[in-house]
């Protein structure tokens, strides 16, 4: 497997052949501006005490406040956590979030856990990391195996520390607990946006538009929900157990009821089971990949058949695919843009803690579609203009704008 770090350099350098990156910027945004590296011991359930590697990685803060989840992997590495960091800076620029980026990852096995370690380590971890984040320096927010729960329990840890209310500190929070209305269906709402204004600039009718999703869980049904209220036909989904299709048409509302039941799509009534490959390389118009990461690689790449391609998922493209997709005149629209509805509303969570409100869905959900919608625009329009391919093009919008702050604050000196 390649390096994530090297891979975010590698992208910086072909994104710094179209733009004009003074050399001290360039060096800087290679490096994130600070890694915490941390040692958290927490009591076991069994008596014993228990050493985890952490991490929280801050890249770059010119826009706005360090932003980024906390993962919980076996798998997390420092130079993981540093990539992602840097991917998080180009995903709030691209949308025009007032963030920068960061990320934090703890080396555990969250699926042998019990709660209460779970509890411990979390807290630990804010413990360990408090001085350093805050919520006009550094806001975490949920990512791989954490959720609203482990979000409550730092919130409620970092206010024991700092001995004061801080709801803005972290963002993905239960709504009870200072989270957002919305948050739940925001990325699949974000992508569903991008699928509409797509379907308007290539003109389809969008009726006639036949849709396969790779995954079903919360990114992807919420798409699927809402495209197929707006009219849209999707005929295929899957999950970790396989694929289903169904040419007239799948209600993903019906097909979630039957998950809950059985545990797996597979076997829904009317559907034909297919394999996650069969499902990538299935004739569509478009195909959302929604759940793992390099899903699409060199591999493949030749045998996909949709014309665009919507990364709801984040790194479902490998950059060997991405050259092959872009060869074979294949529309991929990056992850950095698809799946920004998340973090936007996010943003709006850390909106309302910071003055005390709360907003309704509907609010939630128009302010999303108005920062979305802006968005694929403007990377439209550099995506036309360069003849260069749509992640290029998002890249282009966000490293120019996070360049243009830097030397704003004089950081090419
Ligand atoms: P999730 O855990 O709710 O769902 C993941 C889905 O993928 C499940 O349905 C699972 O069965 C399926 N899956 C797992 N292995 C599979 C395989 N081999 N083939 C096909 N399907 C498989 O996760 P999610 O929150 O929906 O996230 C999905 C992707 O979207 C991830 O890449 C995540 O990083 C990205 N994302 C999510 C959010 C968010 O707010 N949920 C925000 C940004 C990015």
């Amino acid at each position: 497997m390649s390096n994530p770090y090297k891979n975010a350099i590698k992208q910086l350098d072909s994104v710094a052949r179209y733009i004009e990156i003074d050399k001290n910027i360039l060096k800087k945004l290679k490096t994130p501006d600070k890694v915490i590296k941390v040692d958290l011991k927490i009591k076991m359930d069994n008596g014993k005490d228990k050493v985890f590697k952490a991490f929280r990685s801050q890249h770059n803060n010119a826009r706005g406040e360090y932003k980024g989840g906390i993962r919980y992997h076996p798998q997390v590495a420092e130079d993981e956590v540093k990539a992602l960091s840097i991917w998080m800076t180009w995903k709030c620029s691209v949308v025009g979030i007032p963030y920068g980026g960061g990320k934090g990852g703890v080396i555990c096995d969250p699926k042998k856990m019990s709660e209460g370690e779970l509890e411990r380590l979390s807290r630990e971890y804010m413990k360990a990391i408090y001085k350093y984040i805050g919520p006009k320096i550094d806001v975490p927010a949920p990512d791989v195996n954490t959720n609203s729960q482990i979000m409550d329990w730092m919130r409620d840890e970092y206010e024991k520390q700092v001995g004061e209310k801080a709801p803005g500190v972290i963002t993905g929070k239960s709504v009870g607990k200072g989270g957002s209305l919305g948050r739940t269906e925001a990325t699949g709402l974000g992508g569903f946006y991008i699928l509409e204004q797509l379907i308007d600039k290539v003109r389809l009718d969008k009726k006639k538009v036949k849709i396969a999703i790779q995954g079903f869980g919360n990114a992807a049904y919420w798409f699927a929900v809402f495209a197929k209220k707006e009219g849209y036909k999707i005929v295929a989904l899957s999950d970790s157990k396989g694929g289903i299709v169904d040419l007239v048409g799948l209600d993903p509302e019906k097909v979630m009821e039957y998950k809950v039941k059985t545990g797996s799509v597979v076997g829904y009534e009317g559907s034909k089971k297919i394999s996650n490959q069969e499902l990538l390389e299935f004739k569509v118009d478009v195909l959302v990949p929604a759940a793992l990461e390099n899903q699409i690689t060199k591999k493949n790449a030749d045998k996909i058949q949709a014309k665009y391609i919507i990364e709801l998922a984040n790194g479902p493209v490998t950059p060997g695919a991405d050259k092959i997709l872009h060869k074979n005149g294949i529309v991929d629209l990056p992850d950095v843009l698809c799946n920004a509805g998340g973090v936007t509303v996010s943003y709006f969570e850390w909106m309302q803690n910071m003055k005390n409100e709360k907003w309704s869905k509907d609010k939630v959900f128009k302010k999303l579609k108005k920062i979305i919608d802006k968005a694929f625009l403007e990377m439209w329009k550099v995506y036309q203009k360069k003849t260069v391919n749509p992640r290029m093009a998002a890249y282009i919008l966000a490293v120019d704008r996070v360049v243009k702050a830097m030397k704003l604050r004089g950081d090419s000196k």
